[in-house]
């Protein structure tokens, strides 16, 4: 599954279909709701083994490079640190690559939201972790601008 990270275009559009799919279903949405609970469940199942997802609550692969920054070892959100080194190994884990690198190098491959690898992002909010992105993201519990709504 995780060799799906190599076809970021095809992600994208996925990304686009789903997102086009569930937003009719917004008005039904609330957090902790039952169609919630089952959203997380969702999220586990295809993110998880696709993207590694750590379940953060507030999804940002699409500006990413479809690649979560939850799984660089020091949760960087806006960039690798100062530490990733010349081979593009991770400080913490020499024998990862930096996630960043990858979400650069993914991220030139995406035709719509490549661009959105620029924009900064703000702290994570840990009061979400462990629950829907996609409901919090529907119903604008993390504040991200388009979104749903583009
Ligand atoms: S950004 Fe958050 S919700 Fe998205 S894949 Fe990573 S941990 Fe999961």
């Amino acid at each position: 599954m995780r060799l799906l990270q190599s076809s970021p275009r095809l992600l994208e559009m996925a990304y686009l279909s789903a997102r086009a799919a569930l937003k009719p279903a917004r008005r039904w949405l609330r957090s902790g709701g039952i169609v919630a609970r089952a959203l997380v469940v969702g999220e586990r199942l295809t993110k998880g083994p696709i993207f590694d997802c750590r379940m953060c609550g507030q999804c940002i692969l699409h500006q990413t490079g479809m690649t979560c920054p939850m799984t660089c070892p020091k949760e960087m959100r806006n960039g690798p640190c100062g530490g990733v080194r010349l081979d593009g190994g991770c400080e913490i884990r020499p024998e990862m690559t930096c996630v960043w690198l990858e979400a650069w190098e993914r991220s030139r491959r995406m035709e719509r939201f490549g661009g959105e690898i620029l924009r900064l992002q703000p702290p994570v909010d840990r009061r979400l972790k462990d629950t829907s992105a996609w409901v919090n993201e529907m119903t604008g519990r993390t504040g991200e601008p388009g979104g749903w709504n583009g």
